[in-house]
């Protein structure tokens, strides 16, 4: 048998149970690594993992990351932070605590044990940018006091502490900034808009497009993500990001409700609905950086994504369905 690289390497995944995190500890765990994972299923599924507990060498700890956790890793990748705004805005303290304080657990945790470490770091640093593309030298435009700001501000002091202690305590810290991404296991009632979108074509109900539907977005399928968040924790120490991780690929949400009605053969018509506050008006990586210091780019075309996507909800749906009935 060929031994594989990440043969040994003990991996803890924060927020292991959630979207990202349930695809990353499924490909540290193809990589040969050693996973635990820690989750206190605010928004995470055991359904997203269910399907790892037979491996031996994946481990399941509830435990929220505000309060301090002694194990003993070697990598961290930390996750752990409600991502879709309305989970993010239905407890905004907490979701600040989950930032800060989860930040500053897991990096003590990486100092005790010198661990590498790597934050999953947003988009929303940019705020509602006024810089297009953004890259990771534009320092962002961010309402400090509205209803985003619990996500927004929580990652940004994230990103202090992380460079923080790398200054000071000579952590090794690796900083991506993912912008929007998508793909089977988000969550059908988590608002975001892919996911929204798909449902409502799936159900014949309207596509609810808030605004006039002309803010972008720049959408990346989560294999790619994954793949890029595991090379940036497998790079040179001199790497440290932040790095921007995403799809280049820009589109109006008006353009993405039009292909999801398209590609699932939906009759549903498009709802124009308020739009939310400070919703960013245009969003799009430059992913020079990932290019040039990760050799990583997406390979994942929306459509292709968007299929997968779609299948995964078409076949979830049923699942609902019948359980339903089954009561
Ligand atoms: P998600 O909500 O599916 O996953 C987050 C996970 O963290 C969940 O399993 C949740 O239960 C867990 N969690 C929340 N608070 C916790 C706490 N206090 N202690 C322990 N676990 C906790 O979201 P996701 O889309 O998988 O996002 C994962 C990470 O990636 C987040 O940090 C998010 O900010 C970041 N990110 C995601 C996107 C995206 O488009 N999906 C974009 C940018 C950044
Ligand atoms: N911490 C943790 N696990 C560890 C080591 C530390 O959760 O293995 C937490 C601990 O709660 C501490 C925080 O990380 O408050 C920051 O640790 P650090 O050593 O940087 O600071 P200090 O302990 O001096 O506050
Ligand atoms: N959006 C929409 N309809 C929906 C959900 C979202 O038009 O049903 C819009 C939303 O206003 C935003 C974009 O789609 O402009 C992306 O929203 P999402 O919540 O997915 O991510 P974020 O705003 O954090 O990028």
């Amino acid at each position: 048998m060929t031994k594989k690289i990440g043969a040994g390497r003990r991996v803890l995944v924060t927020g292991g149970a959630g979207f990202l995190g349930s695809h990353l500890c499924e490909a540290l765990l193809d990589d040969g690594c050693d996973v635990l994972c820690a989750d206190n299923f605010y928004t995470g599924r055991k359904e997203n993992i269910v399907r790892l507990f037979a491996d031996p060498h994946f481990e399941l700890l509830r435990h929220d990351v505000t309060f301090p956790l002694y194990v003993e890793v070697d990598e961290i990748y930390n996750l752990a932070c409600p991502a879709a705004p309305t989970h993010y805005q239905y407890d905004p303290v907490q979701t600040t605590k989950t930032s800060v304080h989860g930040a500053i657990n897991m990096l003590g945790l990486a100092k005790r044990c010198r661990a590498k470490i790597l934050q999953a770091s947003t988009s929303e640093v940019y705020g509602d940018p006024t810089v297009h593309p953004q890259r990771e030298d534009y320092w962002g435009n961010v309402n400090p006091i509205g209803v985003r700001s619990c996500y927004d501000e929580g990652k940004r002091c994230a990103e202090t502490l992380f460079f923080d202690y790398h200054r000071q305590h000579r952590l090794r810290i690796k900083v991506a900034r993912i912008f929007n991404t998508y793909g089977p296991r988000m969550q059908e009632n988590d608002g975001r808009v892919v996911s929204n979108f798909i449902v409502q074509c799936l159900r014949n109900e309207p596509v609810t497009v808030f605004g006039r539907g002309q803010q972008t977005r720049s959408f990346c399928y989560v294999s790619d993500i994954v793949h890029g968040l595991m090379k940036l924790m497998a790079s040179d120490d001199t790497i440290t990001g932040p790095v921007n991780l995403g799809n280049p690929g820009e589109v109006t949400i008006a353009e993405l409700a039009r292909m999801i009605v398209e590609l699932t053969g939906s009759e549903s018509p498009l709802e124009y609905r308020a739009l939310p506050r400070d919703d960013p008006g245009r969003r799009k990586p430059d992913i020079g950086l990932a290019q040039a210091q990760l050799g990583w780019w997406p390979t994942v075309d929306l459509t292709a994504g968007l299929r997968d996507t779609i299948a995964y909800f078409r076949n979830s749906l049923d699942l609902t369905a019948v359980r339903t009935r089954a009561r």
